[in-house]
């Protein structure tokens, strides 16, 4: 028999939503401290109990009066932390982080094709979700592939160890790749507003989460006639209830991206200082912004044969992708391109990004919402444990470890369009991260996960990472 909870009414963090019905046995999680990121005062509460009956939590209140349903299972939260799963708001499937993964930017193919390193990344699917969910990372937004991506986003929701996916198709973009072509391309170069028209005509019949153009604009190109593009995706995208993500990483083109109706842009401008015209429309048009701030220097670091798998890469990254990511050793330097051949012998010292960091200080202190994303897949930025590096990067900004929780999950929520996830409380789904050392002391300590639970199922990071070696 289930226990009934009551309200209490005199404590503000005891809030009470009455148990589902059915589902399987109540989950109690008994004696941590709560993390409220959603809150400005009162962020946590110690010595707490969460229920949880079926996928959804329905009880979070202190221990002493909230009491754990008959025959419910217990998961002994004392001297730990409980948080709400994070989201990583910009995450591409069909990139794995490795050297062979982007072509268009490095091109080794004469060492592994890329029609080898794509179809590695379908296979692959199942243990780069195990990699996000062992991560604590139990939502992430796919912002642009190839059509494939809502088979991916299908795999993940019939799979019993994924992250919650949400996705795009291919990127609608000012510039060709064919060098990724290869027969479903994740970029499609579109010259005019009813090329947009139709990409979009044809995402939508998959229900896409967003839709999402490549805004890249070069010198001597006309701005204002791919703000054209760029405004009629965006009259599409909204007229079939999809908002619009846009990658715009120039003063400029963020600007006008905003002003073309973009929803969320899922990136922080990298060349200059952003202004005030820019903030402010941001906060006009109710824009999130998700900063990737490592991304840019994953590239240079493992192209330069520098990157170094960090403590948490080492014990949560997928094997498979750590084992190559120093090829370059083996590589004979003939057998490169010779820009490549420069960068390793190069080796050039890869500064943190500094006007992106300081852009982000600017955007949080205005209050934008800022949604933490990693851009993960791309070279050097591996799936799962980069949301590490990206977390420290965004303290190194400035920012406190409640707002760069907040970004992981309050605003991840918001960038999903979900109001059931980002925050525990009763009626919210079951995403919860326990960790062993206080987020609020560290940003680092967002790492420590212990157990992670996703719909009301516990995980153990390490067993995932065990199932997929
Ligand atoms: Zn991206």
């Amino acid at each position: 028999m289930r226990a009934i909870t009551i309200a209490v009414a005199l404590c503000a963090a005891c809030t009470h939503a009455p148990p589902p019905r059915g589902g399987p046995k109540p989950l109690a999680i008994v004696g941590a401290t709560v993390v409220f990121p959603e809150r400005d005062t009162g962020t946590t509460l110690g010595d707490a109990t969460v229920v949880i009956a079926g996928d959804r939590i329905t009880a979070v209140g202190p221990r002493a009066s909230t009491p754990v349903p008959d025959g419910a299972a217990v998961l002994d939260g004392k001297g730990r932390w409980l948080i709400p799963g994070m989201v990583d708001g910009h995450v591409h499937f069909f990139q794995s982080g490795n050297l062979y993964t982007r072509p268009d930017a490095a091109d080794f193919t004469a060492l592994v094709p890329y029609a080898q390193e794509v179809a590695r990344n379908k296979a692959r699917l199942p243990a780069t979700f195990a990699v996000w969910l062992a991560s604590g990372v139990t939502s992430v937004i796919d912002v642009g592939g190839p059509f494939w991506n809502f088979a991916a986003r299908d795999a993940a929701m019939a799979s019993e160890s994924a992250p919650r996916v949400e996705t795009t198709g291919p990127l609608i973009s000012m510039v060709a790749r064919p060098q990724l072509d290869l027969g479903d391309p994740p970029i499609v170069k579109v010259e005019s507003a009813e090329a947009a028209r139709a990409l979009v005509a044809r995402e939508l019949p998959h229900h896409p989460d967003f839709i999402k153009v490549w805004f890249i604009h070069r010198e001597g190109e006309d701005l204002a006639a791919q703000e054209a593009i760029v405004a009629a995706t965006a009259e599409a995208a909204h007229a079939a209830h999809v908002r619009l993500a846009v990658h715009a990483t120039e003063l400029e083109t963020a600007k006008a991206a905003v002003r073309a109706g973009a929803d969320y842009l899922v990136h922080n401008v990298f060349n200059e200082p952003i202004d005030d015209e820019l903030v402010q429309t941001i906060l006009a048009h109710h824009v999130l912004v998700c900063p990737t701030l490592f991304v840019t220097t994953g590239y240079p670091l493992a192209l330069s044969n520098q990157w170094q798998a960090t403590p948490d890469e080492q014990r949560l990254a997928d094997p498979q992708i750590l084992a190559t990511m120093h090829d370059l050793d083996h590589i004979p330097t003939d057998k490169l391109p010779p820009r490549l051949a420069r960068f390793v012998a190069e080796k050039q010292t890869v500064p943190p990004p500094t006007v992106a960091m300081q852009n982000l200080a600017k955007l949080e202190a205005a209050g934008v919402t800022i949604v933490m994303g990693t851009d993960a897949g791309n070279i050097g930025t591996l799936h799962g444990p980069s949301v590490f590096r990206e977390m420290a990067l965004m303290r190194d900004a400035g920012l406190t470890p409640l707002q760069v929780l907040r970004s992981a999950t309050t605003n991840g929520a918001k960038a999903m369009g979900r109001d059931d996830l980002g925050a525990i409380a009763p009626g919210k789904l079951a995403d919860l991260v326990l960790l062993d050392a206080d987020p609020l002391a560290d940003v680092a300590n967002l790492s420590h996960a212990v157990r992670v639970v996703k719909g009301g199922a516990i995980y153990d990071p390490k067993a995932l990472i065990d199932r997929i070696r």
